[in-house]
């Protein structure tokens, strides 16, 4: 049977792709150290006889016994606000972490494939932004941990593909959004679900003509396996390129939700990249792929999924393990 590891797997990406290896038939061992993750993500998938955890934090040395054919590093904080919370953890799993991946996959003889992100575009220039676009980074900035740990993420992993003839593939990872998001990570589209379903006001930054471009997490995890499954080592944007107004977006969420509230306006945080939108070309002319579901759709199932949590959720203000972490 071929294994499958899987970092960050408590997280809202990595409980959607241990779902989607063991549907494929592969055993997934499942590794977190649960800073931003979430056991709740997982649980069900305890009684599968090909699911196993390891609660351990992958910056530090990993060890798997026995085959590993699939390594898929996804642990990372993943939103402007937990990795202005914790940047020196963020810069780890970014580069120490990666690093115990690729000499694990390197002794296992596994293919690896990389959360990648279009933040190491920065805030661009180009638009929409493809692949052969090197990007507009601030290193000392705020977003610069999460930014150039990925970058350097990249780095390593071409070098060991290069160097070491490691199969290597690397997904640039766009907006994404679904079940099992952290209501309360800052992120906006939990910012403005939460904020409707606790009748407060939406908050949006700066004067909402910043742009993003949101991908439903059933589309995206096509892509993954696609790009896993493919002999292609170049970086691929992966994401949904319908682009709208963040001032745009919190009025389709008002609309979604019913609220009365209306939206303020706050400042913009530092560096908040002005528009992104991916290129995905290359991932239909190499992968066959483009995202099937459409914004309103995947809105609706998402909006569901946060009402369907118990209301305490809803004003939980901080993950309860950062600080355990913030080292
Ligand atoms: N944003 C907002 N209100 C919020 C949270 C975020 O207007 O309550 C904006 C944020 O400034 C950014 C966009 O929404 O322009 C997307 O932010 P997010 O944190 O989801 O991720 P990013 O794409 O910036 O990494």
């Amino acid at each position: 049977m071929e294994r499958v590891l899987i970092t960050g797997a408590a997280g809202f990406l990595g409980s959607h792709l241990c779902e989607r290896f063991l549907n494929e038939g592969m055993a997934v061992v499942a590794m977190d150290n649960l800073i931003t993750g979430d056991l709740k993500n997982i649980e069900h998938l305890f009684p599968n006889e090909h699911f196993e955890f390891h609660h351990h934090d992958v910056s530090k040395f990993v060890h798997v016994s026995g085959n590993v054919d699939y390594v898929l590093h996804f642990a990372s904080p993943a939103s402007p606000i937990d990795y202005l919370k914790i940047p020196i953890q963020t810069l780890k799993v970014g580069s120490l972490g990666i690093h115990n991946c690729l000499g694990l996959a390197k002794a296992k003889n596994a293919r690896l494939l990389i959360a990648s992100t279009s933040e190491i575009y920065g805030d661009p220039v180009v638009h929409p932004q493809t692949e052969d676009y090197w990007g507009n980074v601030n290193p000392v900035g705020p977003r610069g941990v999460y930014d150039e740990a990925k970058r350097f993420q990249e780095a390593i992993t071409m070098a060991y593909h290069t160097y070491h003839g490691l199969e290597t593939r690397i997904a640039r990872i766009f907006n994404t959004y679904g079940p099992r998001m952290r209501l309360n990570d800052g992120r906006v589209l939990p910012a403005f679900i939460g904020q409707a379903l606790r009748g407060e006001d939406l908050t949006v930054f700066g004067d909402g003509s910043q742009t993003r471009s949101f991908c439903y997490v059933d589309d995206l995890v096509e892509g993954i396996f696609r790009l896993l499954m493919s002999d292609h080592a170049e970086p691929v944007n992966l994401g949904n390129p319908s682009e709208i107004t963040i001032g745009e977006f919190a009025e389709e969420i008002i609309k979604l939700t019913g609220t009365s509230q209306k939206v303020i306006y706050k400042d913009l945080p530092v560096d908040d990249p002005k528009q992104r939108r991916p290129d995905i070309s290359k991932a239909k002319a190499i992968l066959g792929w483009e995202p099937k579901v459409d914004r309103a759709e995947g809105l609706k199932i998402t909006y569901e999924y946060f009402k369907s949590l118990p209301e305490e959720e809803l004003y939980k203000k901080d993950h309860k393990n950062f600080d355990a972490y913030t080292k």
